[in-house]
């Protein structure tokens, strides 16, 4: 379990984090989501035990993960620019690591290496970034981790090859219970995976729950009147277009609820629709970024 209290990260007078908190429960898949800069990686740098905060908490399984060795021996990272010693080959990666992570697992290391089709014998920067993530996936499974922190891992993956270390990394987690959190931008791929989702945005939780809460948070509902019919006024219009008599809706509530609701004022046609991460997002968001798009040149 990852747990993040009133998380306070400046740097030179820039607040990144802001009194942030989430939590991963244990054998969760989280997913990370927010706008660029909006702190992700900043936290994440911190989970790794790379930052020190300025105010807060930062735990994992209840310990404190800065400067503890015993705790970050639980934990693997793969980072957003993947970094590795200059001649370093995979094998060399993979001794280094073996030395350092006394869970790690040369068999597994063996067994995976079908999963990835790298020359083990090569020089890291002779590879391709994405070869490099890969080889990066391979050794932060073959860790053995409890915790698995992704700053967007799959970005210069082919899509081959994303959904072999998605597969491997949701399997380990169904058969080991292993706790991940990831960020990424592609909400698409988070709601294949992730069964938590938290949104950031300027080094604040906009809003952390599992996936199905936040698909019960809001719906989207198309409907049709024979004539001009006013919404009741209570209703939380998230947004809402229009095409001829069909309009659609995207408003705060639970889906069963609303559409009750909204029978009640006899519409032609009535329909919930399935509601994606993304759209959650940008509804979510729609309120915090509103001051950017006011921006007149
Ligand atoms: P994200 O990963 O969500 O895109 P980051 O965590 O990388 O965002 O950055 C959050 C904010 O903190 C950004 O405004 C960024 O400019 C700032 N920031 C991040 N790292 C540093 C640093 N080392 N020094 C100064 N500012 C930083
Ligand atoms: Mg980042």
């Amino acid at each position: 379990m990852i747990e993040v209290k009133n998380l306070v990260k400046r740097f030179e007078g820039f607040t990144a984090l802001d009194g942030l908190s989430i939590t991963v429960p244990t054998g969760a898949v989280y997913g990370l989501v927010g706008p660029n800069g909006a702190g992700k990686s900043t936290l994440i740098r911190h989970l790794a035990g790379i930052y020190r905060q300025d105010g807060g908490e930062v735990l994992a399984d209840g310990e404190p993960i800065f400067d503890n060795p015993a705790v970050k021996r639980k934990i693997a990272y793969i980072p957003d620019e993947i970094f590795y010693y200059t001649q370093a080959t995979v094998l060399d990666m993979m001794r280094f690591m073996r030395e350092v992570y006394p869970s790690f697992d040369a068999a597994c290391f063996e067994k995976l290496g079908e999963a990835f089709a790298l020359d083990t014998k090569r020089p890291m920067r002779k590879l391709s970034k994405g070869q490099q993530k890969q080889a990066a996936f391979w050794l932060a499974l073959s860790q053995r981790p409890q915790i698995v922190v992704l700053d967007e891992p799959v970005d210069g993956l082919d899509p081959v090859m994303r959904r072999q270390v998605w597969s491997l990394l949701l399997s380990d987690v169904a058969e080991r219970g292993t706790t991940v959190l990831v960020s990424s931008h592609n909400l698409r791929e988070l709601e294949d995976v992730c069964d938590h989702v938290g949104i950031m945005n300027r080094g604040k939780m906009l809003l952390e729950h599992s996936l199905s809460e936040l698909q019960d948070n809001v719906v989207k509902i198309q409907l049709a009147f024979a004539e001009d019919t006013a919404l009741p006024d209570d209703l939380t219009i998230l947004h809402q277009s229009r095409t001829g008599r069909l309009q659609q809706l995207i408003l705060r509530g639970r889906a069963d609820e609303t559409s009750a609701r909204l029978a009640l004022l006899n519409p032609l046609f009535l329909d919930v629709l399935p509601l994606s991460l993304e759209e959650i997002f940008i509804y979510e968001l729609g309120g915090a970024e509103h001051e950017v798009k006011d921006i007149v040149l």
